[in-house]
């Protein structure tokens, strides 16, 4: 564990496959660099299934697999790894400093890797039965409904992909989107479309989550759906809701160190160069646009790349 006073040269902060490839390539160049691995170590692909689209694997690997052989690969390589959560950065000194809930830690250079949270509807009743009906993550959760209708809100790859997974388990899916047309990949859609055990409820979104109050837990029971078009409401009978409406970046820790748009993602130019000379973004938490394993672990390669070129004009390599 490194001490609060030592200054390291780099610091990458979360580990998904953007943070430990900027640590595979940081450690081989020497930089003997630091993971702070964040509150779900392994990022969003732990919770995932099968990954079929990281080349290197033929016939696909788990999410979680996939991310213990990076982080292995890493620690093997000479990544120093913090099992902690960085609460606060300030880059208005220099070295920066990074503070977790008890330590601080100084470094030259920061690569933030800390990616992107599945967002929420925003209802009130999200909440009540949040964990209790309410989810985001099928392959964590889907098990508890087996035999069960769930419904699935979202027209995308992860919604189709959170629906095909769910069909093995629950007696029925139903897909909630709000329009009539599926934003997701041809090949995910069409998957979903043809299994028999999803059906779809187009143009709604959920304006109530229905359940039972009067029992230990809180049940949920149902949904009202609102028709996007005429604002009609109407009821379906679910005993759970899996979100996978999008994302938002893990920016807030941040607190305006670094400049961001107005959703929240870093800023970053071509070189993943953050408006602070020093500071890299690398990842889900700048690319709202690909948002792949494949590409933010190629964000994670340019960005350690650059911190390195970085340290050594800088005279700190
Ligand atoms: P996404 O592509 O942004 O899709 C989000 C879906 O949620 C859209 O259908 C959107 O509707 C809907 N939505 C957003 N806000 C909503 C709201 N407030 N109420 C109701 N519906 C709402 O997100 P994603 O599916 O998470 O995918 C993100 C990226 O990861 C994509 O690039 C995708 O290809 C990739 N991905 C790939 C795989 C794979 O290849 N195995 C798996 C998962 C994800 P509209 O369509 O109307 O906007």
């Amino acid at each position: 564990m490194a001490s609060d006073q030592e200054i390291r040269k780099a610091v990458i902060i979360g580990s998904g496959p953007s943070g430990w490839t900027a640590a595979i390539y940081l450690s081989r160049a020497n930089l003997s660099p630091v993971v702070y691995c964040g509150a779900q170590i392994g990022g969003q692909l732990t919770t995932t299934t099968e990954v079929e689209n990281f080349p290197g694997f033929p016939t696909g690997i788990e999410g979680p697999e996939l991310m213990t052989h990076m982080e292995e690969q890493a620690k093997r390589t000479g990544t120093e790894i913090v099992y902690e959560v960085i609460e606060r950065v300030d880059f208005g000194q220099r070295p920066f400093k990074l503070h977790t809930s008890k330590t601080e830690m100084l470094t030259h250079a920061v690569v933030i890797a800390t990616g992107a949270s599945p967002r929420m509807l925003g209802l009130p009743t999200e909440q009540t039965y949040w964990n209790r009906g309410v989810h985001t993550c099928a392959v964590c959760d889907g098990g508890f409904y087996k035999g069960k209708t769930v419904a699935v809100i979202g027209g995308g790859d992860s919604a189709m992909e959170e629906a095909s997974y769910l069909s093995k388990l629950a007696s029925q899916v139903i897909v909630v989107h709000r329009r009539d047309e599926l934003r997701a990949s041809k090949i995910m859609a069409d998957r979903a479309l043809s299994n028999p055990k999803i059906k779809f409820e187009w143009n709604s979104t959920p304006h109530e989550v229905l359940g039972d109050l009067t029992g230990k837990f809180p049940r949920m029971t149902g949904l009202k759906l609102k028709d996007t078009r005429d604002g009609s409401i109407r009821e379906i009978t679910a005993d759970a809701m899996f979100l996978a409406i999008g994302h938002n970046p893990n920016s807030k820790f941040l607190g305006g160190a670094v400049a961001t748009d107005e959703n929240g993602y870093v800023i970053v130019d071509h070189h993943q160069k953050t408006n602070i000379p020093g500071v890299y973004a690398a990842g889900d938490i700048h690319d709202h646009t690909y948002r792949q394993a494949i590409t933010a672990a190629g964000y994670g390669c340019a960005a350690a790349l650059e911190v390195e070129r970085y340290l050594t004009r800088e005279g700190l390599a």
